[in-house]
């Protein structure tokens, strides 16, 4: 994994029985996008059973795997974040400049990886996250979140009828050209104060994809790649 950048939460490093970590692009550029590669296959040899991939179009749809009883599903199952507390089980995204959004619950252990462009957290994906956690015991003052790095507040310039696509209004400036720029990570935030996550367990803002594109892949950067977000309960 040291082949490629990687990123991860100071907050979430701290708990034992988690693994996390957000992958980008190679050091060398000869070697494969870690989407290309067998990063995921080597958290597998570490422990874990399956890797739970998804797939991913904008919109608020959570796939739930118990601890339980668990059928690895189809690649091809349409949602945009996954929810378990399942050890073993690899959660699995793929973001450029959306948002990966990591939760960890404590007591009981629960996880979930969740990809939120503007259109996901427009449409309150996040708490609807936060309520799916809660009905299996992982209220939002047990939970620790790590926003992972997406489009910054500096280079996500937007049009108005964006900013008229939230039901609670977004954090954005006036950018250069007059238009809005939408602060991703500010508005994500504020969705969790609001739902009840204590701020002091919210990471702190994490780098642009775009302006740090030489670790990072930016599809506002030209690139056409993914970066790839990885979670696991350790067994
Ligand atoms: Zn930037």
């Amino acid at each position: 994994m040291n082949l490629y950048h990687n990123f991860s939460s100071p907050l979430q490093d701290r708990i034992p029985w988690l693994r996390h970590r957000l992958i980008g692009r190679p050091k060398n550029r000869r070697d494969p996008a870690p989407v290309d590669s067998d990063v995921a296959a080597q958290w597998l040899r570490a422990g874990a059973s399956h890797i739970i991939s998804i797939r991913q179009v904008h919109e608020t749809d959570l796939l739930v795997l118990p601890a339980s009883e668990f059928d690895p599903p189809d690649e091809q199952r349409k949602a945009d974040g996954t929810v378990t507390g399942s050890p073993g089980l690899v959660l699995r995204i793929l973001v450029a400049d959306c948002l990966p959004v990591y939760f960890a619950h404590e007591k009981p252990r629960l996880i979930a990886l969740v990809h939120a462009g503007w259109r996901g957290l427009a449409s309150g994906i996040l708490t609807r996250t936060i309520r799916t956690l809660s009905d299996l015991g992982g209220g939002p003052e047990g939970l620790t979140v790590w926003i992972g790095p997406s489009i910054g507040p500096c280079c996500y310039e937007v049009g108005k009828e964006v900013i008229g696509g939230f039901t609670r209004p977004p954090r954005f400036s006036e950018g250069p050209r007059g238009r809005p720029m939408l602060d991703l990570y500010g508005s994500a935030v504020d969705e969790l104060l609001s739902d009840g996550v204590p701020p002091a367990s919210i990471d702190r803002r994490p780098p642009c994809t775009k302006c740090m594109s030489t670790s990072l892949y930016s599809h506002r950067n030209g690139s056409n790649q993914h970066n790839l977000a990885l979670l696991q309960i350790l067994r």
